[in-house]
């Protein structure tokens, strides 16, 4: 069952069984689709329509469009194709042409087929041209016309569900119909008059009368609309009610505009570095201008710190976009003021060249940096946590090592969280729990998470978007390329690399363990050195080496005594070697489109011109759409879109956290305007009614606590 309300009425609740036209037979048939009240039944929407008005001659069915036909059905066959497979098909026939219907793994289709055989009948599906050069259509929903139905009621629109074996459409239908004809007007009113009203939206009775038997397409698409904009509102009343509850919750106020407080004591001595203007002092320790992106995000983010409300701010920017100059002029706000800052990183080689960057950054002011992984020494771990318990590190950058048993801090202050798509919220809350007074928080992606899912998924963050690079950048080169068409990718890379460049080889992803993409990169790493390049240095890099060794083998490569980096996908965040200005990723439609959008961030970081070379058989429409996409684009935001779009947007968050998150109707895609129009509502609703209180509220407030309680595993603070 989809994410499904909780009954609003006793009589709901009913079983299906006792239905007008239903009975226990038919409420078996039911059962095996999920159903046993009549509330699910009425909350089981169809999947699609079908126009039957609208025929198409099967002459003029198209490739890859849907369509609706009518024919006479012939020659239903059945063959097994292999142990476990096997292939029922049959023909359509009306006087233009005749057409191919096929099932795979069905072969209870057969019997029905049989009982079709010469009689007329309906399909709807996706044609497509098949072996023969003729039209097939795969897995078409179809069935017999009965000539008793009269023409009126099949003329109308058909409400069409999703079916399970054995369970017939006839069935389904006539049990909704049953059930909304008897029990829609009973179904109480969820949303206010008022927001009805000046939404123009259909009441509950009537929205749930015409998903199942609508008048027309308008019909439908207003009761649509009226679900997909209550699933909104609720959710966004429940965001936005748990922000202002933590907005309650005292936090820090950090000194932004004064000399700074040392709240820890006389930390630093004679350095009076740190008590110069915040700004002046952030200019004077980076080595170049912040771009106007950078400083307007920084102001956001002091503001917010000098409030003292715990912040809870997404930073969102693109790759190279310099994200960990931002994150590190919040730390300094921190650190001036006697706090703690902690930065807590995806991956051990992220977390390091975050050590190493913030360490040479901080040293002019005499702050200590301390670093936690997983995999360090005993004793080196033991001096680093005391030197985090006892408050002398004021910097702390790590892993999720940071947050385990045993490490406790002194003041955290803020907390920054790099990359944060892959951390799961746990991790974020138990960071929470390690502070004595309430950090401040700060999030960093570079994932680019389009706006719907952020105002989703993120509700109560208050989002920043560092929009604009650093000058000079020249927009990445992409091709994609055929495996035959390697060589000639190879001796071009050469080109560039006798120009004094570096590169990058990425071997493929193996998704089914660790093991084998290490094999994978050997294998690459071996071929290259031996065979393409036995001139050229090549390192390797991997996930199962130590993190000394991997350490080693990124400064080498940083300082360019590496020609060329082999790596499995240990690199696709945050590394960051600016005279790298190519890269070859190896069998590039094994990755999602966000993953390769980060991959191909680690060039592009130089004033060189760069190139990415997606090396990729084209072996479905969806991998050639997806390559496509990323050749014609390096904007991550629409990247990200199109992701969305061909994966759905379980992928893009980690499981768990959007598992929750699923949507009965809505879509985040296709209705990211009806999500903005449901945030700025529920704004001005609980602006006037904070608790939703009033009368007119009731029903409201108690399915927004239904919401709340759903979401409450992705709470941020
Ligand atoms: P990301 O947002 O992907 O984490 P980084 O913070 O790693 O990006 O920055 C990418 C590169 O750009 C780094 O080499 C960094 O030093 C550089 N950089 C950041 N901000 C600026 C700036 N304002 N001007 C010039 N270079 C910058
Ligand atoms: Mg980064």
């Amino acid at each position: 069952m989809p994410v499904v309300p909780p009954p609003p009425l006793e009589s709901l609740t009913k079983e299906v069984q006792y239905l007008k036209g239903v009975g226990p037979q038919k409420a078996i048939m039911l059962r095996k689709l999920g159903i046993s009240t009549i509330w699910e039944l009425l909350n089981t929407f169809p999947r699609r329509y079908e126009d039957r008005s609208n025929l198409t001659p099967l002459a003029y069915l198209r490739p890859g469009e849907e369509g609706t036909a009518s024919g006479i059905l012939r020659a239903p066959s059945s063959r097994r194709i292999s142990n476990n497979r096997s292939m029922v098909t049959a023909l359509l026939e009306d006087q233009t042409a005749t057409i191919k219907l096929v099932w795979f793994n069905q072969p209870w289709m057969m019997r029905k087929l049989e009982e079709a055989e010469g009689r007329q009948v309906i399909a709807f599906g996706r044609p497509k041209i098949g072996r023969g050069g003729s039209l097939e259509i795969a897995s078409p929903e179809w069935e017999i016309i009965e000539d008793e139905k009269d023409s009126e009621e099949f003329a109308r629109l058909q409400p069409i569900y999703a079916l399970t074996e054995g369970v017939y459409q006839d069935t389904v239908q006539a049990a909704t119909e049953s059930a909304v004809s008897e029990f829609a007007k009973t179904i109480p009113e969820t949303l206010p008059p008022k927001i009805l009203r000046q939404n123009q939206l259909l009441s509950l009775p009537d929205a749930y009368r015409q998903i199942h038997s609508p008048e027309g397409w308008d019909q439908v698409n207003r009761a649509r609309g009226r679900f997909v904009f209550e699933e909104f509102l609720l959710l966004q009343l429940a965001l936005q009610m748990r922000k202002h509850e933590a907005g309650i919750e005292l936090g820090i106020s950090f000194d932004i505009t004064g000399p700074g407080r040392t709240v820890g004591g006389n930390l630093f001595g004679e350095n009076d570095t740190l008590r110069r203007p915040l700004r002046t002092l952030t200019q004077q320790l980076l080595p170049f201008q912040l771009t106007g992106a950078q400083q307007r995000v920084i102001e956001e983010i002091y503001r917010d710190m000098e409030r003292p409300i715990p912040m809870n701010r997404l930073v969102q920017g693109d790759v190279g976009s310099g994200k960990t100059a931002v994150a590190a002029c919040a730390m300094l706000a921190a650190v001036r003021d006697g706090y703690q800052a902690a930065l807590m990183a995806p991956t051990e080689i992220l977390a390091e060249q975050h050590y190493f960057n913030l360490r040479h950054l901080f040293a002019p002011l005499g702050v200590e940096v301390a670093l936690l992984v997983g995999k360090q020494k005993a004793a080196e771990r033991r001096k680093m946590v005391q030197a985090v318990a006892a408050g002398t590190a004021l910097i702390v950058v790590g892993t999720h090592a940071i947050i385990q048993e045993g490490v406790e801090f002194a003041r955290l202050g803020l907390a920054v969280v790099d990359e944060q798509h892959r951390f799961g919220v746990l991790q974020r809350a138990a960071l929470h729990e390690k502070a004595k007074e309430k950090p401040d928080i700060l999030v960093m992606t570079a994932t680019p998470i389009p706006r719907t899912l952020t105002m989703t998924l993120y509700g109560d963050l208050d989002v920043s978007v560092i929009d604009e690079l650093p000058p000079g950048r020249k927009p990445i080169r992409t091709h994609w390329k055929q495996p035959h068409e390697r060589d000639a990718v190879y001796a071009n890379l050469r080109k560039l690399i006798d120009q004094g460049r570096q590169a990058y080889f990425v071997c493929p992803m193996i998704a089914e363990s660790e093991k084998m993409q290490t094999q994978a990169a050997e294998d690459l790493y071996y071929r290259l050195s031996k065979e393409t390049y036995p001139d050229l240095r090549i390192g390797l890099l991997h996930g199962q080496m130590k993190p000394t060794e991997k350490e080693y083998v990124m400064d080498q490569f940083r300082v360019h005594e590496l020609d060329i980096l082999v790596s499995t996908t240990v690199i696709e965040v945050g590394v960051d070697v600016p005279n790298a200005s190519a890269m070859v990723i190896e069998d590039a439609n094994r990755f999602g489109l966000s993953q390769l959008h980060q991959l191909r961030g680690r060039v592009g970081r130089g004033a060189h011109q760069s190139y990415c070379v997606l090396i990729a058989g084209d072996t479905s429409a969806d991998a050639r759409a997806r390559m496509e996409v990323m050749v014609s684009t390096t904007d991550g935001f629409k990247i990200a879109e199109k992701d969305l779009e061909i994966r759905g947007p379980g992928d893009m968050v980690g499981t768990r956290q959007s598992g929750r998150m699923e949507f009965h109707v809505a879509d985040l895609v296709r209705d990211g305007r009806t999500l903005e129009e449901a945030r700025e509502i529920a704004i001005k609703i609980l602006e006037q009614d904070p608790k939703l209180e009033h009368p007119d509220h009731e029903m409201l407030i108690t399915r927004v606590k239904e919401r709340r309680r759903e979401i409450a595993l992705i709470a941020v603070s």
